[in-house]
């Protein structure tokens, strides 16, 4: 029997209606030839909204997300924006939906497709068949923190103040994902502090241990130093499957790790929120890229970020593995069949647009169903 997910649309500005465009298509096939059918709203965010409605998210589009099942987010912002007032820009948007979703939890993939190997600036074989999965605290620390700012000190210097703090629950929520992440992977856990120089390093590095003890004893834990972490992400990559680790230095081994794989094009991601009463975790699925103002109207844009961020919503949302595999099983195909939008071109591909590449993802996808 099928059963009904209810999934809100933000395609927002520049390519993410382009590229959400093809990934509609994706879903209608997976509601004519899967077992899982959807309840789709559209909405609109970012500067898209701003010129309907003066706001970058309304109270409406809000309130749709919170009683969406998941969100699937596309990209927001564009030059024509920059002169905004900052609370009107587009990219407050999705900070709102994101603060007011209560998504503490980022997750960042990076895999490297065998096609795609050569894209990465490491040696094939360091990448080849890489599948990582970075899990970056998003909602505390040194982001966030108080005190913060700059104030003026009575000998005339000024003093920058940030401060990272962390809790025993934000830690221990955070860590609850990784372990649960991991079980549907390798099951390791890598837990990522600076422990030898920060004492929020060592309550983080105490409740990591904590939970894994008494909640996930299966799982495999190691601990690493951030600094060791962003050296070992660019000499040997693949010992890792799970990292999990702070707000801020997720931020910066999210994007090292994410060009290990060479392409914007190509990245997923996923933010998650705690699970509410009903036992559904709140959540909102996006790719890694911008709008892409440069390229936006010109049916030239990848869209297979946005469609691997659909497959994580199959998976983590609706814990639809097998579907999710599908998605990505004819992406690879598509792949190695040797087409490519021009992000990704290689020399002896064929260079496709965004609606070829649809096609032909579609086009595997009835292969592989068949
Ligand atoms: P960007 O990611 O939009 O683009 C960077 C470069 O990568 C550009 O050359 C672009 O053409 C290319 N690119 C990005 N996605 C691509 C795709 N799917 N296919 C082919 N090429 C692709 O980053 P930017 O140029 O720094 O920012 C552009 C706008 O996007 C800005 O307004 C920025 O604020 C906004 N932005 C939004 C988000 C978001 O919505 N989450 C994230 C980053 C930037």
């Amino acid at each position: 029997m099928k059963t009904n997910k209810k999934m809100l649309i933000l395609a927002g500005d520049g390519i993410g209606p382009e590229v959400m465009t093809q990934v509609r298509r994706v879903v209608d096939w997976f509601d004519r030839r899967r077992a899982v059918k959807f309840d789709m709203q559209d909405g609109l965010v970012g500067g898209a909204s701003y010129d309907k409605h003066g706001t970058p998210l309304t109270d409406n589009t809000l309130a749709d997300a919170m009683a969406a099942d998941a969100v699937l987010f596309g990209s927001v912002g564009g030059p024509q924006y920059d002169v905004l007032p900052f609370e009107k820009r587009p990219e407050r948007g999705l900070l709102r939906l994101r603060k007011e979703l209560g998504l503490f939890a980022n997750l960042r993939p990076a895999m490297v497709f065998d096609a795609l190997v050569d894209a990465s600036s490491l040696k094939p074989e360091v990448v080849k068949g890489l599948n990582i999965m970075i899990l970056r605290e998003l909602t505390g620390g040194i982001y966030f923190g108080e005190p913060r700012g700059i104030e003026k000190l009575p000998d005339g210097q000024r003093r920058g103040i940030n401060t990272q703090v962390y809790t025993t629950n934000e830690i221990r929520r955070i860590a609850r994902v990784a372990f649960e992440l991991a079980k549907k992977r390798q099951n390791r856990v890598c837990s990522v502090e600076k422990s030898n120089v920060m004492e929020s390093g060592i309550l983080w590095k105490e409740e990591v241990i904590h939970v894994h003890k008494t909640e996930f004893p299966k799982a495999e834990l190691s601990h690493m130093y951030a600094d060791n972490c962003a050296m070992q992400l660019v000499r040997n990559p693949k010992q890792f499957d799970v990292i999990v680790t702070d707000n801020l230095f997720g931020d910066i081994l999210s994007d090292c790790a994410a060009m290990l794989t060479g392409s914007l094009g190509m990245l997923p991601s996923a933010s998650l929120g705690d699970v509410d009463q009903q036992g559904q975790r709140r959540a909102l699925y996006e790719p890694v890229h911008g709008s892409a103002p440069d390229i936006a109207g010109k049916n030239i844009a990848n869209p297979i970020a946005q469609l691997l961020s659909f497959a994580m919503l199959l998976r983590y949302s609706f814990d639809l593995d097998e579907d999710a595999r599908l998605v990505e099983a004819a992406v690879e195909k598509v792949l190695a069949s040797g087409m490519r939008t021009a992000d990704i071109m290689q020399p002896g591909a064929a260079k496709v647009s965004t609606v070829v590449m649809g096609d032909a993802i579609l086009r595997e996808l009835d292969k592989q169903a068949a």
